[in-house]
């Protein structure tokens, strides 16, 4: 076993802000590195390689979040389509064992200011008339993006998000006319295709305002082609170049049932029963951090070794990963997790005072993978577009990357050995 350093009698006060993918990564990375194991996220050992001494640290790890749980957020699609698969994406906290650590504490609460200069972030817990100082020693910020429903749930507990998703699915059960999905992106993509697979039965169309689906995304046009050969595949209808003016609540002649007729810009008319908009734009979770250290968008303007930029005070204590960073890249989870392995590298070596030993992010290239149906697209640089069940299986396995994700991270328990 590695060696306690001398100092630690001390205790590193850890507070991480978000328990998703990038809040968790770097909390249970760091419980990794300073109890002198391997990181959960980092690179494999190789056959051979000798052992890594790692000096231990006494670390207290304080994880707040809105929510009272793990929400698995790229399976919204199928959560927001499945009654059942809905139950699995969401866990609580207290059910999760990696979390059930004496040094590891999860808060449910929303972070409203974080002052770098004195390390105190205040925290507004239960109906939001408690507010707590928490003082820190270093800070982790994973608070993602805030997403508009339908796109994500808005609930913050397990029970009421369940209401939620059932009210959803039942309404789209119950509609004669069809389903709309506006915006083409990869969550209305995802939408519309789930949608689709769960329920057969029901017309779901597929509505994008420009000539291709993507349009937004820097990815090339084989990828966009392919996603849209897979989109029809699943039976969805896809409307391109149609733009949604509104949506008027009338009676249908034929069937007598309420429904609405949607106008479109170029004059088309069709009915519906429900629409749902997976186009408004997210925005960065970051409100409670200071101006100074977001650009215009409300991204975190970190450096390549995740920290706050200079000159902020105490600036390499403070990272921030994820989402809510200005960095290059597609926003993805599996970009979220490594870099919560990075910030958990890094705050180890400022626990060694090793400032100039830091792991540095390097430009990410556009890649995706995006969940079709019964098949998925992927691409990347290097590797091309593929597309088909194996994609599907290699990226999502056959619960929407739930246990992908899950293991990944570890969380069933303390799976790692020194
Ligand atoms: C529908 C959908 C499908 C997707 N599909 C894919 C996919 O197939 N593949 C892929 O790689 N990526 C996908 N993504 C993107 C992926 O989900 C994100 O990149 C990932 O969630 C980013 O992780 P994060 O930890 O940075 O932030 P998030 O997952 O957004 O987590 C942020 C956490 O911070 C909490 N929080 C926010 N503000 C505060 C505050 N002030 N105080 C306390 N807590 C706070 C939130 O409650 C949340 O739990 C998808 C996204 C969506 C919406």
């Amino acid at each position: 076993m590695a060696p306690i350093l001398e100092d630690t009698a001390r205790t590193f006060k850890v507070l991480v802000i978000g328990g998703s993918y990038g809040g968790l990564s770097a909390a249970l990375n760091l419980q990794d590195l300073c109890r002198g194991k391997s990181p959960r996220c980092g690179p494999a050992a190789k056959e051979g390689d000798a052992p890594v001494e790692r000096p231990q640290f006494a670390v207290d790890i304080t994880i707040v979040d809105e929510r009272d749980g793990f929400y698995h957020l790229i399976g919204s699609p199928l959560a927001l389509a499945s009654e059942a698969y809905a139950e699995k994406a969401w866990v609580k906290f207290e059910d999760i064992p990696a979390l059930q650590a004496p040094n590891i504490r999860v808060l449910q609460g929303s972070v409203q200011s974080v002052d770098p200069e004195t390390k105190t972030a205040i925290v507004v817990r239960g109906n939001g008339s408690q507010a707590t100082d928490l003082h820190y020693d270093f800070l982790v910020a994973a608070a993602g993006l805030r997403r508009a429903w339908p796109v994500v749930p808005q609930s913050l507990r397990k029970k009421q998000y369940l209401f939620e998703a059932g009210d959803h699915i039942r309404a789209a059960t119950k509609a004669k006319h069809g389903v709309v999905i506006v915006g083409g992106g990869a969550v209305g993509i995802e939408m519309a295709a789930e949608l689709k697979l769960v329920r057969p039965e029901l017309k779901v169309t597929l509505v994008h305002s420009r000539d291709k689906l993507l349009s937004a995304e820097p990815l090339p046009d084989s990828v966009k082609d392919e996603s849209l050969k897979l989109v029809r595949e699943a039976n969805v209808d896809v409307l391109l170049s149609h733009r949604l003016d509104r949506a008027e609540e009338i009676t249908d002649d034929v069937t007598g049932a309420d429904c609405l007729r949607l106008h479109f810009t170029n004059g088309h008319l069709m009915l519906a029963d429900q629409v749902s908009l997976a186009v408004s734009k997210s925005v960065p979770s970051t409100r409670f951090l200071p101006q100074n250290v977001l650009d215009e968008e409300g991204y975190v303007k970190v450096q390549a070794s995740l920290a706050f930029p200079e000159p902020t005070p105490n600036a390499a204590d403070h990272l921030a990963l994820g989402d809510m960073i200005r960095w290059s890249g597609i926003k993805r989870c599996g970009a979220a997790m490594h870099m919560g392995y990075f910030a958990a590298h890094n705050l180890h070596q400022r626990m060694q005072d090793k400032s100039d030993e830091f792991l540095s992010l390097a430009e990410i290239p556009p890649m995706i993978g995006l969940a079709v149906g019964k098949k998925a697209v992927s691409y990347w640089p290097g590797a091309g577009v593929s597309s088909g069940e194996d994609v599907m299986k290699a990226f999502f396995g056959d619960d929407l990357g739930f246990t992908i994700c899950w293991n990944h991270l570890g969380l069933g328990g303390d799976k790692i050995t020194a």
